[in-house]
């Protein structure tokens, strides 16, 4: 299975992609994990890309294109992924048919949750990552079990530096002008998969399997 998890930032994609990495025993690949993880490091990757991150930009495209390259290549890519965060431009798109065309794979769905900008900035202000093991809560609608701790793994939860509302609305407007063209490159491809993300995650969660069924 080989799958994209689209949407504007704080849409469900992560929540959502957990649930799918799980069903068919595939690895999540999200560019937005492999680069904080790269800044926790204190790698090179991670030098060039916190600037970017950090005003709400995109990181430039053949940045992103060498990470999936290099990712691809492992060897758990090799029964199916879900690309969580990427890709984000039709350039990252463009590059990754050319590399399925080049490994001989074909994408199978790319499930797109849409949600209004206003509900986005509300979900996001609230929104509790875990920086060990990238689980996230939210402090009204997901709350973890233990205040500030996470469920999963039981690292302290924060609040990414990223999820401030000034740099939410930047990334909400380079989605909607970089990413959403996305849409209609993978309608014309016949793979898109349109999900109303408005809701309890867990009503959310059934509309995604419906895709599968
Ligand atoms: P995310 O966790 O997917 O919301 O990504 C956090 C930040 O990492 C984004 O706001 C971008 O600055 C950067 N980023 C992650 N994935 C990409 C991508 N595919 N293309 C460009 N920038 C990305």
């Amino acid at each position: 299975m080989r799958l994209i998890m689209l949407g504007p930032p704080g849409s469900g994609k992560g929540t959502q992609a957990q649930n799918l990495i799980q069903r068919f025993d595939i690895p999540q690949v999200s560019t937005g994990d492999i680069l904080r993880a790269s800044i926790k490091a204190g790698a090179d990757l991670g030098r060039k890309a916190k600037a970017f991150m950090d005003a709400g930009q995109l990181v430039p495209d053949d940045v992103i294109i060498g990470i999936i390259r290099e990712r691809l290549a492992c060897s758990d890519c090799g029964k199916g992924y879900l690309f969580d965060g990427f890709p984000r431009t039709v350039a990252q798109a463009q590059a990754l048919d050319a590399m399925l065309a080049e490994r001989g794979e074909k994408l199978d769905h790319v499930v797109c949750i849409d949600v209004p900008d206003a509900n986005i900035v509300g979900r996001l202000t609230g929104r509790l990552t875990c920086p060990n093991c990238s689980a996230m809560f939210h402090v009204k609608t997901m709350p973890p079990k233990q205040a500030g701790v996470c469920d999963r793994c039981g690292n302290a939860l924060i609040v990414r530096d990223d999820d401030k509302e000034e740099t939410i609305r930047k990334r909400l407007a380079n989605y909607h002008g970089q990413t959403s063209p996305l849409i209609a490159y993978y309608d014309g491809k016949k793979l898109l998969r349109r999900i109303d993300g408005v809701g309890a995650p867990a009503d959310i969660g059934q509309r995604v399997a419906a895709v599968f069924e």
